[in-house]
């Protein structure tokens, strides 16, 4: 079966960040169906668009080359996020503080939309978090219907954005 190569995007604020962002991608690394390619470093990024003041985030962004279909690997990334504890608001509030948010942010040239699942993900062209770390592993990347993904981080300056140490899993 051919492999297409898929971005994933990595979000946590609770618990040693660092650390659920190393075992979330140790993780990612072992998933049956999917090859780790490359790992962005980790970047320090300011919440957006919370409600309530919360600690910053730590991010990254991985690429993989999976045999997995779209449903199939989001499927995984929850799991993945379940065992890191993450808990979802009942009431579905977004942008609260999380031990380990996963992003499919794109799925090779492929547009998806449906209940469950929209591919390129639909606020991934407005955050400097997941952008900055794309930029790192795929500096060419294209959001398909949209164009160059590093074009529209020149537009997000005033997201308050940096690298930091990444940590290793032991
Ligand atoms: P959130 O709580 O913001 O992390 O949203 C997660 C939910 O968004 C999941 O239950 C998915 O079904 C849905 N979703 C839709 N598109 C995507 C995507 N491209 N990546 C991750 N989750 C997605």
């Amino acid at each position: 079966m051919t492999a297409t190569v898929a971005f994933i995007g990595l979000g946590s604020n609770l618990a040693h960040p660092r650390r659920q962002i190393a075992r979330a991608i140790a993780a990612l690394a072992r998933l049956p169906g999917c090859r780790l390619l490359r790992r962005s470093r980790n970047y320090v990024s300011a919440p957006v668009a919370c409600t309530i003041a919360q600690p910053d985030f730590v991010n990254a962004v991985v690429a993989v080359a999976t045999t997995r279909p779209p449903r199939s690997l989001l499927a995984a990334l929850l799991a993945i996020e379940r065992r890191q504890r993450r808990r979802r608001d009942p009431g579905g509030a977004r942008n609260t503080p999380r031990t380990l948010d996963l992003d499919l942010l794109l799925y090779g040239g492929r547009r998806l939309r449906s209940a469950r699942l929209t591919v390129p993900h639909p606020r991934m062209h407005g955050r400097a978090f997941v952008l900055r770390p794309l930029a790192d592993v795929a500096p060419e990347a294209v959001i398909p219907g949209r164009g160059l993904a590093r074009r529209f981080l020149r537009r997000l300056a005033d997201q308050r954005i940096a690298s930091t140490r990444t940590h290793a899993l032991h």
